[in-house]
């Protein structure tokens, strides 16, 4: 039986910004990292390991007053692809995306392979490293074959690639 405060605290709505739902336990912490949020400017609510007729247990993550970029929405397919982002603008779904895996994934992501050559100090100024994805969780580098799991890719994303859209709806 869920208490009455636990379901007000679930269900509380946002008026404006995002809701990504349906994330697997324990993903909503990497998510958030994902997401690189200057912390004092928004209100974050993370839902840790609650009750999901889809998945067993799930974290929800809401942000309000922020937009994601396609690059986020790509890691966060990648990481989860059982997910929903949906735009809320004035309390209510103003859009709802599913995930879609992508085919390949471009200059998001570093190679942790030392010796591969986007990670060379001269060659990594003119390329882009590029990753083929085989399955959800599971990457393959373009240039020296290596293959990243979903820990892996959370923890290579390379910084700066990645903006957060706060807008005004
Ligand atoms: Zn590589």
């Amino acid at each position: 039986m869920k208490t009455r405060t636990e379901k007000k605290f679930l269900v509380r709505k946002i008026k404006e910004g995002i809701v990504i739902d349906h994330l697997p336990v324990g993903l909503g912490f990497t998510i958030l990292k994902i997401l690189d949020l200057v912390p004092a400017k928004y209100t974050v609510v993370l839902a840790h390991n609650v009750e999901s007729k889809k998945l067993g247990r799930k974290d929800i993550l809401k942000v309000q007053n922020v937009w994601l970029e396609e690059n986020k929405l790509k890691i966060i397919a990648l990481l989860a692809p059982k997910a929903t982002v949906n735009y809320i603008k004035n309390w209510k779904v103003e859009r709802k995306i599913r995930m879609k895996i992508p085919k390949k994934i471009e200059g998001i992501i570093k190679c942790p392979n030392a010796l591969c050559i986007t990670n060379d100090e001269i060659e990594k100024k003119f390329i882009k490293t590029k990753f083929e994805v085989l399955k959800s969780n599971l990457i393959r580098c373009k240039y020296c074959g290596y293959l990243m799991s979903r820990e892996e890719i959370a923890s290579n994303l390379s910084k700066g690639n990645f903006f957060v859209y706060s807008q005004k709806f």
